[in-house]
């Protein structure tokens, strides 16, 4: 049996818990330069798993039961999100048609077949992957009789369009041509006499874009919610016209219980071209408790500001607009939501006139973090955390430093000055920019989250940010580091990981015993996160590269201990694989 859980899995896992600018939002990855070239030699050698290596390859994502609290929502808007989940199974069926010319049939095939162990296995598989490839191994093919990897292009061009010839295709359009054929929202097809022609996925995918747009009629019919009515309607109305502008707009703006995303929006299934956008749906009801949380932090942040561990001359005097965060519940997803690994935070639109004209909106689900909290960061914690410490290792601890880490890659050095001109923090650090600037954010969560243990009496906030909370925190944090650091330190994340336990370790705020766990000493911890912080601010200020390149050469390593303990992790869920409960109460079945 072999996996090649290397690149591909652990760029996506790293990805899970943060939804920070620059870095794969949606747990999706893409390969890259010399990994893709490994990885198709690779893919020559593998052998299709047989039925037990299949299940394997399956129970890498441990099933999890996804719910949400509806009972607060208006009878209207409760009544909405039946149609709106069907809109959403019609955007599921969608996508295995835009991952596949063949899924559709082969879909029917697998479920005629699912009646013994052996047709079971290549049903759940297909369904978790949305096709016949494995997505955790480099979306190679888990069955005979379909090409040993995903086409590139997936379903979005002909199969036999090289991208030599779609550029050249490309290049001979008017510029007004050239824009729709490039866009997001249409695919390329060859006509009877072999010319490539430009069709609208309103035109394409017609049979299931205007049954969706029926189901999202009457679900704008039925919702009390304004801002929910006013975004159903403009969407159906952009499934039949291919002009989704006005409707991201009103996506930007939601704002009541019923949070809906559903379109075709990212472009990773298009690996040919990385033009066209994929159909998802993600179905949310509102935290309200967490929103009102995440306010009072934000309502903080210049104070934080001020007293972050560096020279008064780097810190800014004011802070620019945010994005503003949501944070929900998932009920639901569908579409390239749905495959292999679970996005737990997501950012859009990806539309670049509507980002310059509307910024972008965060999107943070909670029970999404929960269910991986639960399936893979609690067994780790088992295996590589001191009783102690285990004991203190909370999901509450956890969503808080997520949502920090989020609002601290607001704050610090951004615009700076070197040699008299002005320049930018990502410019100046180059290829160790993500390194550093994501232990920034984790650095400065621990940092944020901390003076608001310490303050939060005066604040009046000692009922969120209670003194029982710093011992969880280190601890969880802790537990989390395990999870980060189990793929290797080639990755930005693994890397900036790395280097905050070799300075832990350093101050004696964590350390392993002969047993081989690890523990944290809070205290220590406390001051050893303001130290590393600090450097990290300065190089950052000043735009230091080589100053940045040394510290991650010096200490981005894993120590044999280190390496014991994740070597111990094996077995542990890679991923989750929801289970929706509560659309499930809704619509009687999930099954479309
Ligand atoms: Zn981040």
């Amino acid at each position: 049996m072999k996996f090649t859980a290397g690149k591909l899995a652990a760029a996506s896992l790293l990805a899970l818990a943060c939804a920070c600018a620059g870095t794969q939002v949606s747990g999706k990855s893409q390969t890259e330069g010399a990994g893709a070239a490994a990885e198709a030699k690779e893919i020559q050698n593998m052998a299709i798993p047989n039925v037990q290596e299949l299940k394997a390859q399956t129970a890498r994502y441990a099933a999890v039961p996804l719910k949400a609290d509806i009972s607060g929502l208006s009878a209207g808007d409760r009544a909405a999100l039946k149609p709106i989940l069907r809109a959403a199974q019609a955007v599921d069926r969608l996508f295995y048609r835009q991952m596949w010319d063949g899924n559709e049939a082969l879909a029917e095939r697998l479920n005629a077949a699912a009646n013994d162990d052996a047709g079971r296995a290549r049903r759940d598989a297909f369904v978790v992957n949305r096709g016949p490839w494995s997505e955790l191994d480099g979306y190679t093919a888990f069955m005979e009789g379909v090409p040993a990897r995903k086409p590139k292009g997936a379903a979005y061009y002909p199969e036999d369009a090289s991208p030599k010839e779609l550029t050249a295709f490309f290049d001979s359009l008017s510029e007004s041509e050239r824009e729709k054929a490039r866009g997001f929202y249409s695919v390329i097809r060859r006509s009877s006499s072999g010319q490539l022609t430009v069709v609208p996925y309103s035109e394409a995918y017609r049979d299931i874009l205007t049954e969706a747009a029926g189901h999202l009629r009457e679900a704008a019919a039925l919702a009390d919610d304004p801002g929910l009515k006013k975004f159903l309607a403009m969407r159906a109305d952009a499934f039949l016209s291919d002009d989704y502008r006005p409707s991201e707009v009103a996506w930007m703006e939601l704002n009541g219980d019923v949070d809906p995303t559903m379109g075709p929006y990212e472009t990773y299934l298009d690996e040919a071209m990385g033009l066209k956008a994929a159909f998802e749906a993600y179905v949310g009801i509102r935290d309200h408790q967490e929103s009102r949380r995440l306010s009072a932090i934000t309502a903080h942040l210049l104070e934080i500001e001020s007293a972050l561990p560096m020279p008064d001359a780097f810190k800014r005097k004011e802070l620019g607009g945010l994005a503003p965060i949501a944070v929900l519940n998932q009920i639901f997803n569908a579409g390239d939501a749905g495959h292999g690994v679970q996005a737990a935070a997501y950012n859009l639109p990806n539309d670049e006139v509507v980002v310059a004209a509307r910024g972008s909106k965060r999107v943070m689900m909670k029970n999404v973090q929960q269910a991986k909290f639960e399936a893979i960061l609690l067994p780790i914690a088992d295996r590589v955390l001191e009783a102690d410490d285990r004991a203190l290792v909370d999901f509450d601890a956890f969503f808080l430093h997520i949502l920090a880490h989020e609002l601290s890659h607001g704050l610090g050095p951004q615009v700076i000055q070197k040699d008299g001109r002005e320049t930018s923090v990502r410019q100046e650090l180059g290829e160790t920019y993500s390194a550093i600037e994501e232990a920034k954010a984790d650095l400065m969560g621990l940092f944020m989250v901390q003076r608001f243990i310490d303050g939060g009496e005066k604040l009046g906030l000692s009922d969120m940010f209670p003194a029982s909370l710093e011992a969880r925190l280190y601890a969880t944090y802790l537990a989390s580091s395990f999870r980060t650091l189990r793929f290797g330190i080639e990755e930005a994340h693994a890397r900036s990981m790395a280097m905050q336990v070799a300075a832990f370790m350093e101050d004696g705020a964590v350390s392993v015993t002969p047993a081989g766990t690890f523990s944290v000493d809070a205290a220590r911890m406390k001051a050893s996160v303001t130290k590393l912080l600090g450097r990290l601010l300065v190089i950052q200020a000043t735009g230091d590269r080589d100053a940045a390149r040394a510290i991650l050469e010096r200490m981005a390593v894993l120590t044999p201990d280190l390496k014991r303990a994740l070597d111990s992790l094996e077995g542990i869920a890679v991923d989750i694989r929801p289970v929706f409960v509560t659309a499930e109460e809704i619509l009687g079945s999930t099954q479309p």
